[in-house]
């Protein structure tokens, strides 16, 4: 199996982006944090770790809870603040997990959240009006 790290990412889907930010939503003031899976370029699901330990402080991801074999680009986590600015430890872990990485920030509207890659620079990924197993016809 090759590794998709590097595979260049064309968007992310509507529905997902939105799924990612009702997550956030709800786990507020808690952090939540999960992993980004692809479909033909475009991040189209968001896998949530089992035994991911969330409190106010920071979600920590526990790598050991992912099942073998599956493939992610990247990841993502909430910030319960209105920054979405990277932290040291978010840094540490773009590095080593994947090649697109969404931090979401409060009020986790269709403005709360920024792509960044694994060095930790602001990327831009588009945003695809694309529907995949996830529905939700709420306007926004
Ligand atoms: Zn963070």
């Amino acid at each position: 199996m090759k590794r998709v790290s590097k595979r260049y990412i064309k968007g992310i889907a509507k529905s997902t982006l939105h799924l990612i930010l009702e997550i956030s939503k709800s786990s507020y003031p808690n952090e939540f944090s999960g992993l980004l899976k692809e479909k033909d370029g475009v991040v189209n699901e968001v896998i949530l770790i089992p035994g991911t330990y969330s409190s106010t402080k920071g979600a920590l991801m526990d790598f050991y809870n992912i099942p073998i074999g599956i493939r992610t680009v990247g990841t993502v986590h909430s910030h319960p603040s209105i920054i979405y600015t990277p932290s040291s430890v978010d840094l540490a872990l773009f590095r080593k997990k994947g090649s697109v990485h969404i931090i979401t920030c409060y009020p986790y509207d269709n403005k709360s959240w920024q792509s960044y890659n694994s060095n930790g620079e602001k990327i831009t990924i588009p945003v695809i009006d694309i529907e995949f197993e996830y529905r939700d016809d709420e306007e926004w």
